[in-house]
């Protein structure tokens, strides 16, 4: 194992780091979920590379642009900045198969529960896939974890940082003394 690979955390974006207003993509209504700042912290000092990997439907059924995802996940980084945090690299994913925009109406091997975003992730980055995980709110997050071969855990609401410091105490323990 090289040296140079490092653990990743992914993170689904709507409901674990930002609340869910339902296809939101307003800078404006951006609204971190309680501990998400310090939680992120955490995991860009404990050595994790931090991947958000988010399914935006709402660009195929027209209700906002990549272009407007692309603002939001500025201004959310912005934020954290402030507070000392930071995404590594941000994957969305704006296909559905029923979209209304023909040119993302598209059964993408990327949308969750599809894995795509994550291998994605595994082939642009050094990852140590072996030591990674997904922390998402809801079943197609865990089954997008488990079909890239890595442990999904789903947060129930709450603390993010409470939520995170107990994954990251499970996940050493899970890999053993070092
Ligand atoms: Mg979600």
């Amino acid at each position: 194992m090289s040296e140079a690979l490092q653990p990743a955390a992914f993170l689904d974006r709507d409901g674990v780091i930002n609340v869910d207003h339902g296809y939101t993509y307003k800078p404006e209504d951006m609204v971190f979920i309680d501990g998400a700042r310090t939680a992120i912290r955490r995991l860009n000092e404990a050595g994790y590379l931090v991947v958000v990997v988010t399914n935006q439907s709402g660009v195929a059924r027209g209700f906002y642009s990549e272009v407007d995802v692309e603002r939001f996940h500025a201004h959310m980084q912005a934020e954290l900045g402030k507070a000392g945090a930071g995404i590594d690299a941000f994957y969305s994913c704006p296909y559905h198969p029923e979209g209304t925009v023909a040119e993302y109406r598209v059964d993408h091997p990327d949308r969750k529960p599809k894995p795509g975003m994550i291998l994605r992730a595994f082939a642009d980055l050094p990852i140590d896939a072996s030591r990674s995980f997904l922390i998402g709110d809801r079943p197609s997050d865990m089954a997008a974890a488990s079909a890239a071969g890595i442990p999904g855990y789903r947060f129930p609401g709450g603390d993010l940082d409470v939520f995170v410091a107990g994954v990251l105490l499970q996940a050493g323990i899970a890999a053993g003394p070092n």
